[in-house]
């Protein structure tokens, strides 16, 4: 695999960052995955947006242009023979040389590391058709979470919990309300009305939950923008999850409660469908 580090294109054995760097002593740092699907990037520009603001958050300057951003992420798809997965992008505060809790001077260059992960097949998912299940568990993460940090131990350890319990994922729960997963957004259905958490600190602010809500509201679907609970969720018609690689992805159980019928419904796949065609016109 060709990997990108600090504007270079090498084989990921030469690749290297230093033992003092900030992202790897202090989880300082920001990151994006952008689905690639036919060799085409999906969402582009949203990424762009939300990078560009989880480094304002963190007093961090953004390397690069949105196009410079676009030729890095095209070359490594061209390099690496691209068709169907995903770009990672991880901008940390750089090596200070030293470990140190305060921030180094902001004119140190970050460190910059992409690569990418072949997934062929990632549109067609047999999840889709099977739909997933989940279990809940205390949203116990800091209180910063619309900032995509490269902080991710709880939702690592959310995502084990699940797997312990025989399941997909995990969704954080916090005041008895649901947030979202280890690594997307949540949703139920209610007839023709799709409902999610509002957009706050609490939750990060997913480009395909935008994308997702935008469609809907086009496809005449009723969307509330409001917390549930998982006692609301357990008797909801359906239930999905948002997320840049996953898409939109029915769940079908929650804490071994089946939802609505137990099976895939017909709204959830409809917005995926949508999603999906839309977001490839739209593919750069
Ligand atoms: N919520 C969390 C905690 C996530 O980690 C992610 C994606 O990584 C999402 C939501 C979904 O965001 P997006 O649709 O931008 O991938």
């Amino acid at each position: 695999r060709t990997v990108y580090v600090n504007g270079d294109y090498l084989p990921e054995e030469e690749a290297k960052v230093s033992v003092f760097d900030r992202g790897f002593l202090m989880a300082d740092g920001v990151y994006e995955v952008t689905s690639v699907l036919g060799g085409k990037l999906i969402d582009f520009a949203g990424h762009c947006k939300r990078l560009a603001r989880s480094l304002a958050e963190l007093d961090m300057t953004n390397p690069h242009s949105d196009d410079d951003w676009l030729a890095i992420h095209r070359e490594l798809v061209a390099r690496n023979g691209i068709d169907d997965g995903m770009v990672y992008l991880q901008v940390t505060r750089g090596n200070p040389g030293d470990r140190d809790f305060a921030f180094p001077p902001a004119d140190l260059p970050p460190t910059v590391v992409l690569f990418t992960q072949a997934k062929p097949g990632l549109a067609d998912n047999p999840m889709a058709q099977t739909g997933m299940r989940v279990i809940s568990i205390p949203d116990i993460r800091w209180g910063r979470r619309d900032i995509k940090t490269v902080q991710l131990l709880y939702p690592s350890m959310g995502k084990m919990m699940a797997k312990k319990a025989g399941v997909d994922d995990s969704w954080f729960v916090e005041d008895g309300l649901v947030t979202e997963g280890t690594s997307n957004n949540a949703y139920i259905v209610k007839g023709n009305k799709i409902i999610t958490r509002a957009l706050s600190n609490d939750i990060l602010h997913g480009i395909t939950r935008a994308a997702v809500l935008r469609f809907a509201a086009e496809a005449q679907m009723e969307v509330e923008e409001r917390s549930f609970t998982i006692d609301e969720a357990k008797t909801a018609d359906e239930a999905f999850i948002s997320s840049a690689s996953a898409f939109v992805m029915p769940v079908v159980e929650i804490d071994g409660a089946a939802i609505g019928t137990g099976k895939v419904g017909h709204v959830v796949p409809r917005l995926r469908e949508i999603y999906l065609d839309e977001m490839r016109k739209a593919a750069v």
